[in-house]
């Protein structure tokens, strides 16, 4: 009898651990899941007793094997298992994974994998089964009916439970990585059969031209002191008075990806058709003769789940700097990229353009700077997120003025463009949520920064270039033209280029 009880006991704390686990991990407990989940996973025990080890099994590799990985996540990085890390799992090669391992399977992951396995060897080989308890017809059918109410509250519940239960958002989450792939491929082999028409420089000596482009993430000009904001949050760009600074500029979408989509490209809308297919500013670029840099700090998913990171990779020089699992949590800070931005200037071909794509002041705030940025602070959980951005903002204005400084050490005919790919709702108030969403968008989301500066050079070159610039620094402006007017500042001109569409042309 006790014996019996304990088998039972023991099947029952095996089966439903995980579903423990994942209600312990959850901002609040959902009991009714909870108790659904359980007894619709105990049923095949009783219902196909037979099958006892082989469930046993599958309960290992469909529940321990993820929460195990979830587990080891937070345990090494303090933060749940990503899709970023996920895509670094299924992407990476043998040398990559050894590295890894050797510098991250430290004591306590090896214990808690032994103690894990332990478990599940438990769970499979030291539970018997329960064909000898010989339910009653009556008995039976009663649990037979709860388990079917279970199962139907799971299924009626899915949207929720793929939203909170942690086994099945990795596997969904994996799903959506390969189905990334998937759609990719199909682009990428479409790519590069566009033929940009014949591109021109008006240029007309052979004085080195040196283009330099910096993408920021998540600025809000709204926390730039360059435009206002209370605190001395851009102390170095501000006491600046050679800087061209549009006040009026929005990005077309509060996300990365399609929002970045339509302004590197003739695309006028963030959809996968022809237009996106045409070639990127760097195809373009290239096209044009132009030796080009793709410096990026932002994670590259390995080509896959991402086009920027692809049209980047097609640029003469491609460095990616961000090969972290983890994404942007554990994203270097953006000075990393400065060594490869000094050896861009550097290189002596005549013509270059240099494109920085910074981890800017992309969530998780305090990630973006060094302590010595730490500048600002707030007295409530909300105003000291707040300070933190306004730190991520202090940092990037450091960042841009060294690459604006190293840039006029070389002469010739140059200019610096930085912008951001969309902004970010940061303040006190109640409702800002501290985020960007496409799906729920907040004019502070849109309302991006936008500044340009010139070299003496460039201004000799193109007498009516920076009068026009100049008559345009408040007209409303969408970077999902943003192609446009990097080629009418870069003075090229093509068929493909419609001067009406950029920021400077004259209205
Ligand atoms: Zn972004």
């Amino acid at each position: 009898m006790y014996a019996q009880l304990s088998n039972i006991l023991l099947i029952f704390i095996y089966t439903t651990l995980p579903i423990w686990i994942n209600e312990y991990l959850q901002p609040s407990t959902d009991w009714i899941f909870a108790a659904a989940a359980c007894i619709s996973l105990l049923a095949p025990f009783i219902v196909l007793p037979r099958l006892h080890h082989f469930y046993s099994l599958l309960l290992a590799l469909f529940l321990y094997l993820p929460t195990w990985a979830d587990l080891g996540h937070r345990l090494l990085f303090d933060a749940p298992l990503n899709s970023s890390s996920l895509t670094g799992v299924i992407y990476t090669t043998p040398g990559e994974a050894s590295e890894f391992f050797s510098a991250f399977f430290n004591g306590k992951i090896l214990v808690f994998t032994l103690l894990t396995l332990l478990w599940i060897y438990i769970g499979i080989f030291k539970t018997r089964s329960l064909a000898s308890l010989h339910l009653s017809g009556l008995l039976k059918a009663f649990f037979l009916s709860v388990t079917a109410v279970s199962m139907l509250h799971l299924w009626a519940s899915y949207v929720i439970i793929e939203y909170r239960f942690i086994p099945l958002q990795i596997y969904l989450n994996i799903r959506q990585i390969l189905q990334n792939e998937r759609d990719l491929k199909a682009i990428q082999t479409q790519l590069g059969e566009y033929n940009f028409a014949p591109i021109y420089s008006d240029f007309k000596d052979n004085t080195p031209q040196t283009f330099v482009i910096i993408i920021g993430e998540s600025l809000h000009r709204g926390h730039m002191q360059l435009y206002g904001y209370h605190r001395p949050t851009t102390p170095q760009l501000s006491q600046r008075d050679d800087l061209l600074v549009f006040a009026n500029v929005t990005a077309p979408r509060a996300a990365t990806l399609s929002s970045l989509n339509t302004a590197l490209s003739f695309a006028d809308s963030y959809t996968f058709d022809g237009s996106i297919l045409k070639g990127s500013i760097i195809d373009y670029f290239n096209a044009a003769g132009f030796t080009t840099y793709w410096l990026s700090n932002q994670y590259q998913g390995g080509y896959l789940d991402n086009l920027i990171a692809l049209w980047g990779s097609k640029a003469t020089h491609p460095h990616f700097i961000n090969h972290d699992y983890w994404g942007e949590r554990q994203a270097p800070y953006d000075e990393q990229l400065l060594p490869h931005v000094r050896q861009a200037l550097q290189d002596s071909a005549p013509r270059k353009l240099i494109i920085i794509h910074l981890m800017g002041n992309h969530i998780q705030y305090k990630q973006r700077y060094p302590e010595s940025f730490e500048h600002f602070s707030g007295t409530t959980d909300k105003s000291q997120t707040v300070a933190e951005y306004d730190n991520s903002v202090l940092y990037n204005d450091s960042i841009i003025s060294q690459i604006l400084h190293e840039l006029e050490q070389q002469g010739g005919i140059s200019y610096l463009l930085y912008f951001s790919d969309h902004g970010q709702d940061v303040s006190d108030s109640p409702d800002s949520c501290l985020c960007h969403s496409p799906e729920a968008t907040t004019p502070p989301m849109l309302e991006i920064p936008f500044i340009l500066w010139l070299s003496p050079s460039y201004i000799q070159h193109r007498a009516d270039f920076l009068p026009r610039a100049r008559r345009n620094l408040n007209i409303p402006y969408n970077t999902k033209d943003f192609i446009h007017s990097v080629i009418d500042l870069s003075n090229l001109h093509n068929t493909d280029y419609i001067p009406n569409k950029s920021i400077f042309a004259p209205r």
